[in-house]
C-alpha cells in the first residue's frame, strides 16, 4: 500500500488557496508560559514552509500534555504560536479551540501562504476517543490532510486516523517519511546490532525485547529495568525498582536471547544510594546491599556498554540507563550518549529522556537519526502497524 508524499501532493494537487490540515507533534515542555525544549518545533518547520511556500493556507494541530478533556490553561499552545513565529518570520494565527465557530471562522480568514495554529486537540476528550463526531467536525477545517505527527502515530485518534475517512486528499509530511525511513533501516541492519535499552519498567520494553532478540547481536540493559533481570538471575536488588510480577517474562526473555545467539548485557556494577534523591550518599557496588537501591550503572558497565559500540554497524537506544534527572545517577547515561556519538555505527537514538541526554551533551549532531516519537519508533521497530500510517495508505 502506497502512502503519498509531500513531494507528490505538491507535483500532484494544487495546493494553493487550500486549507491544508496539518497534525503535528507539538508537544514541547512549557513551564509558566516558557518552551523548554524546541526540538519538536523545530522538526515540524520544513513541511510548513513547503506547504506555505505552495500558497496553502495552513491549519496546523497538536496536542500537549494530558488535559484529559479539559482546558487546562498550562497546556494551551498558544506559547507554540509565538515561538511559530519567529521561527517562520512570518504571522501565526492562533485559535482558541480545534473545532467549532471559533476554529472555523479562524480557518476562513486564511489567505494564501497564511497559517493558523488551533489550540489543544486535547481540550476535547473526543480527540484520544477517536469520536466519529469530533473527527467530521475536524475535518471541516480541511481540504488537504497531512499528518507530519510520527510521535502519536501509534495512537488512533480522531485527529490521527478519524479524521482521514472524511478528507479526499492525504499525504504524509517530510517528518513522518524521515522517521519511518530511518527506522526501517533497522530491519535490515548492517551488523553487528547493538541494542541499549533503559528507563523505568520492563513492562513497557516487554515487546519491543522480544522483537529485538530476533534481529540484535547484542542488548545491554540498564535503567531501573534491569533490576527485574538481575532478580530474574537470582541476584540481590535491595531496594531497586523490581517488577515482581515481570521476573518471569525476564527469565523467558533471558532464555530466549541465549537460544537465539543475542547476547543479553547486564549491568556488572551499579551507583546505588539509601535515597532516590540529590545529595544522598552514593556508592559503588557489584552487589546491591539491603536498604540501598540501584540508580544508575556503575562506571564498569558503562565501560564495558562503550566498549561495544566500538565494533557494531548500527545502534539503536531508547531509555536511560539510571535516573539521570539527579546528576549523581546521570553518569551511565552520560557515557552511553558520548560512546553512541563518537562510534562510527549508523545510530538511531529515540525516548524523550534519551534525546534529552544527547542534546545535553551537545552531541545530537554526530546521531545519525534523532526520533522524535519514543513509543511510536519502538512500536514501530518492532513491526507493529502505527494507526497513524495505516490511515495515510491510498
Ligand atoms: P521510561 O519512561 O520507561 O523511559 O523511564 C524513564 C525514567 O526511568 C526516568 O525518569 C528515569 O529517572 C527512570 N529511571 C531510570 N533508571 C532508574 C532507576 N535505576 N531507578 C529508578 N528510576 C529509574
Amino acid at each position: 500500500m502506497a502512502i503519498r508524499s509531500l513531494d507528490n501532493l505538491l507535483a500532484e494537487e494544487e495546493i494553493r488557496g487550500k486549507r491544508v490540515f496539518v497534525r503535528a507533534d507539538l508537544n514541547v515542555p512549557i513551564s509558566q508560559g516558557r518552551i523548554g525544549d524546541v526540538t519538536r518545533i523545530k522538526a515540524s518547520l520544513p513541511t510548513l514552509r513547503r506547504l506555505l511556500a505552495a500558497g496553502a493556507r495552513v491549519v496546523l494541530s497538536s496536542h500537549l500534555g494530558r488535559p484529559k478533556g479539559k482546558r487546562v490553561p498550562a497546556l494551551s499552545l498558544r506559547p507554540v504560536a509565538t515561538e511559530l513565529e519567529r521561527e517562520l518570520g512570518r504571522p501565526v494565527a492562533f485559535a482558541d479551540d480545534c473545532v467549532g465557530e471559533r476554529a472555523e471562522s479562524a480557518a476562513a480568514a486564511l489567505g494564501d501562504g497564511q497559517i493558523l495554529l488551533l489550540e489543544n486537540l486535547r481540550y476535547h476528550e473526543e480527540e484520544t476517543k477517536n469520536d466519529p463526531d469530533f473527527a467530521r467536525s475536524l475535518a471541516r477545517l480541511a481540504d488537504v490532510y497531512v499528518n507530519d505527527a510520527f510521535g502519536t502515530a501509534h495512537r488512533a485518534h480522531a485527529s490521527t486516523a478519524g479524521i482521514v475517512s472524511h478528507v479526499k486528499i492525504t499525504a504524509a509530511g517530510d517528518l513522518l517519511r524521515t522517521e519511518l525511513a530511518s527506522l526501517d533501516m533497522l530491519f535490515s541492519p548492517e551488523r553487528p546490532f547493538l541494542c541499549f535499552l533503559g528507563g523505568a519498567k520492563v513492562s513497557d520494553k516487554l515487546g519491543i525485547l522480544e522483537a529485538l532478540i530476533d534481529r540484535a547481536d547484542v542488548i545491554g540493559i540498564g535503567g531501573a529495568m534491569a533490576y527485574t533481570f538481575l532478580k530474574a538471575r537470582g541476584e540481590s536488588t535491595g531496594d531497586s525498582l523490581v517488577e515482581p510480577d515481570r521476573i518471569e517474562d525476564a527469565q523467558r526473555i533471558m532464555q530466549a536471547a541465549e537460544k537465539k545467539g543475542c547476547r543479553l548485557l547486564l549491568p556488572s556494577d551499579h551507583v546505588v544510594a539509601r535515597k532516590a534523591e540529590a545529595g544522598a550518599e552514593t556508592r559503588i557496588v557489584s552487589e546491591i546491599p539491603d536498604g540501598w537501591i540501584g540508580l544508575d550503572i556503575g562506571p564498569e558497565s558503562a565501560r564495558a556498554y562503550a566498549a561495544e559500540t566500538e565494533s557494531a554497524r548500527t545502534i539503536l537506544w531508547n531509555g536511560p540507563m539510571g535516573m539521570f534527572e539527579i546528576e549523581a545517577f546521570a553518569g551511565g547515561t552520560s557515557a552511553l550518549a558520548q560512546a553512541i556519538a563518537a562510534s562510527s555505527a549508523t545510530s538511531v537514538v529515540g525516548g524523550g529522556d534519551s534525546l534529552a541526554a544527547v542534546n545535553q551533551l551537545g552531541v545530537g549532531d554526530r546521531i545519525d537519526h534523532l526520533s522524535t516519537g519514543g513509543g511510536a519508533s519502538l512500536e514501530y521497530v518492532q513491526g507493529l502497524r502505527l494507526p497513524g500510517v495505516a490511515a495515510l495508505e491510498i
